[in-house]
């Protein structure tokens, strides 16, 4: 019998798996209901022979030296820095919006005092969320905070969450704050690039320990049995009190018993054209255009050389668990009243001292991969290792 066990083996399960199998060198048992490892970062060569991210395109970006490092015992990179475009009143410009961007959609007369008047309220190369750039009483500044609100900020964010930027916490359009800056990239991160070989080669990796056993296909509850009653666990019938790390939905591990926490789900759409590049960048968004959010076009995140070329549309959708093309929780809603319905759960966690719950949909957060990879190293050695 183990006494480990991991649910899910998206990055969360897969690195705790692998520390508890190296540096504890214990046997841990991971339990993944889907037919592959990686979780959402899973990725595969489609038909066309093109490296495409299942779950959505994912760059890897951090600050954090340690999240580097723990990675790169496990790939090679392809140093890649991420540039968006979006697609503003017929042209394509710089996503953040920045100053390039303001001089490409404004006429100079405006866009330069504009410039200035940033520049000597907020200072050079600083970031400002829209949603505090709007709180300004200086009446140029809100007619610049209310242009991009309404070009780069509300219809993306009505198409993405269903509501408006204000109704969601101000983390959510904070991720792409107003950049005071000429610099074009997405992420400013010092570590950033695409691992070399793709993502679900680093879980091969991080998995392939002769202590680690996978169990694929298996929802944890076909083996696992959680009495929430009384704080219980059994694995294959047999009381277990050992360690386990669930990465699932929180909501899930207690039957939903004060309710669903919501979710937003996608619908992806791919496509392969035979052409060697259908766009400059890697990600064009659409904030006020079609259904779709934006379209991105793999071979820039991955550098791969090909004749042929895949690009993925991104449409929102509601999330509903039990309806198959709807099921998969792509993103925890951050508003107020959804938080604290994670909270009467977290509380009530506190029944499992020997379960943590870590990872996006354990926590209901909207983490990014170096997060939750911080995230697992920080568990593991303050709650694990002993
Ligand atoms: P997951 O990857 O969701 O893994 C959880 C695993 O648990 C899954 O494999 C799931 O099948 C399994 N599981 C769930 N329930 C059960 C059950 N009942 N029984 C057994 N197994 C179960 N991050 C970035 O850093 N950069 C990006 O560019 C980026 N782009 C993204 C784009 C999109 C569209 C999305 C949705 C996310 C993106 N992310 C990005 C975030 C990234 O996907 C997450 O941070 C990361 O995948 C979270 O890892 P996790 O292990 O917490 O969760
Ligand atoms: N956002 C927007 N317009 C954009 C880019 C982002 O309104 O052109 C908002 C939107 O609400 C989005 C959020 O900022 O959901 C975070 O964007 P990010 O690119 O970080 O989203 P993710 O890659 O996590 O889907």
């Amino acid at each position: 019998m183990f006494d480990y066990v991991v649910v899910g083996a998206g990055f969360a399960g897969a690195v705790i798996a692998e520390r508890i199998a190296t540096q504890l060198n214990e046997k841990v048992l991971v339990i993944e209901k889907r037919n592959h490892i990686g979780g959402n970062a899973y990725d595969y060569y489609d038909e066309n022979g093109i490296l495409v991210h299942k779950y959505g395109p994912h760059i890897f970006h951090t600050r954090s030296r340690e999240v580097w490092d723990y990675l790169s015992q496990f790939t090679d990179w392809h140093l890649y820095h991420h540039h968006v475009l979006g697609s503003i009143d017929g042209k394509k410009v710089p996503i953040p919006f920045n100053l390039n961007t303001l001089h490409e959609l404004l006429p100079e007369s405006f866009a330069r005092p504009l410039e200035e008047k940033l520049v000597s309220k907020f200072g050079y190369n600083v970031k400002v969320p829209i949603l505090k750039l709007r709180e300004t009483d200086d009446k140029d500044l809100k007619f610049l905070a209310d242009f991009v609100y309404e070009k780069v900020f509300l219809n993306y964010t009505t198409k993405q969450w269903g509501m408006k930027p204000e109704e969601l916490d101000p983390t959510v359009t904070g991720r792409v704050p107003v950049y005071i800056s000429r610099d074009n990239r997405y992420f400013q991160d010092a570590y950033q690039g695409m691992p070399k070989e793709g993502y679900t080669k680093i879980f091969e990796k991080l998995l392939s320990h002769s202590n680690i056993k996978l169990m694929l296909n298996t929802d944890y509850k076909e083996v696992i049995d959680i009495d929430v009653k009384n704080g219980k666990i059994s694995l294959f019938g047999q009381e277990f009190k050992g360690i386990l790390v669930y990465t699932g939905k929180i909501d899930e591990f207690f039957n939903y018993e004060f309710g669903d926490l919501p979710y937003r789900s996608l619908r992806f759409e791919f496509e392969n054209i035979q052409k060697e590049f259908v766009q400059p960048v890697g990600t064009i968004n659409y904030p006020n255009e079609y259904q779709f959010t934006r379209i991105t076009e793999f071979k820039h995140l991955t550098g791969q050389e090909h004749s042929s070329t895949t690009i993925v549309k991104e449409y929102p959708q509601g999330y509903e668990r039990n309806v198959k093309g709807k099921d998969i929780p792509y993103y925890p809603i951050p508003k107020k009243e959804n938080l604290e319905l994670y909270a009467r759960y977290k509380e009530r966690a506190r029944q499992f001292p020997h379960v943590f719950f870590v990872g996006r949909l354990a926590e209901y957060r909207y983490y990014d991969m170096d997060a939750v990879i911080a995230r697992a190293l920080t568990v593991f050695n303050n709650k694990i290792l002993r």
